[in-house]
């Protein structure tokens, strides 16, 4: 870049067309996803079918508010699926084509079905909460409702390691005691009690390599895909590592939390806010706060705040980011595997090293590669530059 004053040692490796060309496309589908998405709220309740849903979910309801509710959510939630198959179709055979999954359409099609599944199960149950707290206090309902939703939020990661994620992919103890055992000690010396190493079967849906550090408190645990146990030297996953432990070290969890407590603060403000000025303006035609064909104006509210929101959340991500690899650079004994698995990853998922600054600003929770790496070796020549004791 011509306005960086800090030359980078090693030349960063260009882009393939290919992988330019792939990170393209998914950033398509990624906003015409967004799209479809926004298009849906507004026309449902622009033209008024929220309250003809409303209607239909009434009369399959027997009487019963809390299930003509969920028949309502199902009935919005199998539209929404039915209108962005067809984009994650696309996603799918984008995968194969790429070569980054040999994932059969049938097992693809049965994860769709149980993402259906486990999205019904958990919209209903925030939904219910929502318009229960709406019910029985209207005046102060969006407060309580965002600390029921913070609870639900903490108690989710709780559980996602345990109950989510194997829903969806197999998941068995680390079985290379030696590699258990530094993975054990680097992350003792993070000060994180280790509560279990987990080999993740990720190779049956992808070919990409990831690891993580999932769960909270007694579920705490280490994943590393199976795609990166086998392809990576010990000394690269200790890399890895010890940058999902840079994050431990920095409290990135519960400063995150903290953030995300305060977006959804101000989000159920504003969509308090939102669901007053249509009822007292008579839009929409909603018969009042507990009226459930107001939800779509409800995740309106969300998902452009959450749009308005995702540069300066992807800049503060960035940021985490940047300080969990600094811990890296420091805890490992050289600085060569965090380099080495950083190509290796960039490779093998495809990644583009150098994005456009604004796609890097607006879209990536991450810094490019090419950055990361030029700080891998600034950081080094810095230690090259120090006197040693
Ligand atoms: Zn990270």
């Amino acid at each position: 870049m011509a306005d960086d004053p800090t030359p980078v040692q090693t030349p960063v490796q260009a882009d393939t067309p290919e992988a330019r060309r792939y990170n393209r496309i998914r950033r398509w589908l990624d906003i015409a996803d967004f799209v479809v998405g926004f298009v849906f709220l507004v026309v449902l309740l622009v033209t008024g079918w929220s309250s003809a849903l409303r209607d239909v979910a009434i009369r399959f309801g027997s009487q019963v508010y809390g299930l003509q509710l969920f028949v309502y959510l199902a009935l919005l939630l199998a539209i929404s699926k039915a209108l962005g198959l067809g984009l994650e179709y696309y996603g799918f055979r984008l995968e194969r084509r790429y070569k980054l999954s040999n994932q059969r359409f049938p097992s693809w099609a049965w994860d769709e079905a149980k993402g259906f599944l486990v999205g019904l199960v958990l919209g209903s149950i925030v939904v219910e909460l929502l318009y229960y707290t709406i019910r029985e206090w209207p005046q102060h309902w969006w407060m309580l409702a965002w600390a029921l939703f913070m609870g639900l939020f903490i108690l989710l990661a709780q559980l996602a390691p345990v109950m989510l994620f194997p829903i969806f992919y197999k998941f068995e103890p680390l079985d290379n005691e030696d590699l258990r055992r530094r993975l054990v000690v680097l992350s003792e010396r993070a000060g994180m009690r280790v509560r279990g190493v987990y080999r993740w079967k990720l190779s049956e849906k992808s070919k990409k390599a990831n690891a993580a550090l999932t769960g909270l408190g007694a579920t705490r645990r280490i994943i590393l895909a199976d795609t990166l146990l086998d392809n990576y030297s010990a000394e690269e996953i200790e890399a890895v590592l010890a940058h999902e432990l840079g994050h431990q070290v920095h409290r990135h969890i519960l400063k995150s939390i903290f953030v995300q407590a305060a977006v959804t603060f101000v989000g159920f403000w504003a969509a308090n806010w939102a669901l007053h000025f249509a009822i007292d303006r008579h839009l929409f035609d909603f018969d009042g706060l507990h009226d459930f064909a107001n939800l779509p104006l409800l995740a309106l509210v969300s998902v452009v705040l959450s749009f308005l929101l995702m540069p300066a959340l992807n800049a503060y991500s960035r940021y985490n980011e940047r300080q969990a690899d600094r811990y890296a650079f420091e805890s490992i004994s050289s600085i060569e595997p965090f380099i080495s698995s950083m190509n290796k990853l960039a490779e093998q998922n495809l990644a583009e090293r150098l994005p456009s600054k604004w796609v890097e600003w607006f879209f990536h929770s991450h810094p490019s590669i090419a950055k990361r790496l030029a700080a891998a070796n600034e950081w080094e020549k810095m230690q090259g530059a120090s006197p040693q004791a």
